[in-house]
């Protein structure tokens, strides 16, 4: 990530110099500066430095900022690109599909390209960007960051068949066949169901569906009240987007405040906004109205037990103990998984999909040499470096396989 390199080189007054750096392998630092979970921080020898009580004590570096601050200096995707002006290679007539327009399977498109590969991006959305683009909100990470970047991507050479879903519109076979390599970037597009009474009734929306719906620029009408199930960041993202639109919105959570997997900085903010978090809540039931629309939702309250295994203490339905919310929708943000429909039945004993995610080695190769993934789809982090780290490592990778060359 050249961490040091970049800092230096902003705290010596040179912001082009920073961003030609973060670019050498990382293609979104504008998205990073904005939205990047920030692992490098925890684990930043300033955060460990120093006792806690110790006044004097600044805490980890503020990375994800200084990221922010370089690339904002760069306000456009023409500044950029004389900025970092990379060199971009001859073609070498090899021919790679990607799968998903999502962060990873554009940082594979964007440093293929680069090094004189002939790249097409397969996208069901008619835009790029994947969760970045149809589920952070546009407050949080703005549509024209996401396209400025993709323009930058087009210009190299990339092309991109947007509206065209694999396994629909195109087989995934048809690309195995005519292409060199094919990564696959398909995320975790498939929210999880909250397995409860009443939550396909009109009212009731996973969050991710109902991001995508006011990220694509249409508008959904939540009513007066709402609920939000679940404690990270999609349901924060459901909780504050709801919250704008003028409703009176709770997060019911199964655990306590402190084990929320969302961003401490994004639980402030939402809580600043006015929303309410109810902690240790289990929902039992959707109750509709007369015309069978969401009216309320009951739960019960849960004690958090120690967990004999020495994991994170567990939250238990206390008996008796129901309530009910009056709300005119539910969201549903428990979580995601990946749709690998589209994988024909004789490529599976091959690309294999182990607990919900598509198995790959170390270089993001799937049990199929030509094919290889990365993203959500494969890893457990879920966030947007992650899935660039895993299209950065694809593209060594895809490197080695079709010119030989060491990684
Ligand atoms: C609401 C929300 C908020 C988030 N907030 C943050 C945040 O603040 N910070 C952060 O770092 N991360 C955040 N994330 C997570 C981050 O967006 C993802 O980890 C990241 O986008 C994963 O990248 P990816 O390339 O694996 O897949 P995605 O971004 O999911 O992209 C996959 C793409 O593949 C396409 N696709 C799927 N199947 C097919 C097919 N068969 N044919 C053609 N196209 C297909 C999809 O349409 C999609 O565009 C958030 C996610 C959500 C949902
Ligand atoms: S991309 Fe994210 S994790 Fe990486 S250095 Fe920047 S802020 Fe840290």
């Amino acid at each position: 990530m050249h961490i040091p390199e970049y800092i230096n080189a902003i705290a010596a007054g040179d912001d082009e110099e920073a961003v030609r750096i973060i670019y050498d392998n990382n293609p979104f630092p504008e998205m990073c500066g904005k939205v990047c979970t920030r692992r490098c921080e925890t684990v930043c020898v300033m955060t460990h430095r120093g006792a806690e009580d110790d006044p004097n004590d600044k805490g980890a570096i503020a990375i994800r900022w200084l990221k922010r601050y370089a690339t904002e200096t760069a306000e456009n995707a023409d500044i950029i690109k004389e900025i970092i002006n990379p060199d971009i290679q001859e073609p070498n007539g090899y021919k790679v599909a990607i799968i998903g327009a999502g962060p990873s399977g554009l940082t594979v498109a964007y440093y293929l390209a680069l090094k004189g590969f002939d790249c097409t991006i397969y996208e069901s959305h008619p835009k790029a960007g994947g969760m970045t683009m149809y589920g952070i909100p546009k407050y949080r990470f703005p549509e024209d960051s996401v396209d400025k970047q993709v323009e930058y991507i087009k210009s190299i050479g990339v092309k991109f068949k947007f509206n065209t879903t694999v396994g629909k519109d195109v087989t995934f076979k048809s690309l195995y066949d005519n292409f060199d390599a094919v990564f696959v970037g398909v995320g975790f597009q498939k929210a999880w169901t909250l397995g409860i009474e009443n939550e396909n009734a009109p009212g009731s929306i996973p969050a991710v569906e109902y991001l995508n719906i006011i990220n694509s620029g249409d508008s959904y009408d939540v009513g007066k009240k709402v609920a939000v199930i679940g404690g990270g960041n999609v349901a924060i993202d459901g909780a504050r987007v709801s919250a704008r639109y003028g409703a009176d919105v709770t997060i019911l959570y199964r655990r306590r405040v402190v084990d929320m997997p969302a961003d401490w900085e994004e639980i402030e903010a939402a809580e600043h906004e006015g929303v309410h978090i109810e902690p240790q809540t289990i929902p039992t039931r959707i109750i509709l109205n007369d015309k069978g629309r969401v009216k309320g939702i009951e739960f019960l309250r849960a004690e958090m037990v120690p967990d004999d295994k020495g994991g994170r203490p567990r939250p238990v339905a206390i008996e008796g103990s129901e309530e009910i919310l009056e709300v005119d929708t539910v969201i549903g943000a428990i979580g995601q998984e990946g749709d690998y429909t589209f994988l024909p039945e004789d490529f599976k004993d091959k690309i294999v999909v182990e607990r919900g995610r598509i198995k790959v080695n170390e270089y993001q190769q799937t049990g199929d040499p030509k094919v290889f993934a990365g993203g959500d789809a494969v890893n457990r982090r879920a966030d947007a470096i992650s899935a660039i780290a895993d299209g950065y490592r694809a593209v060594k990778a895809i490197e080695k396989f079709l010119l030989h060359k060491e990684i």
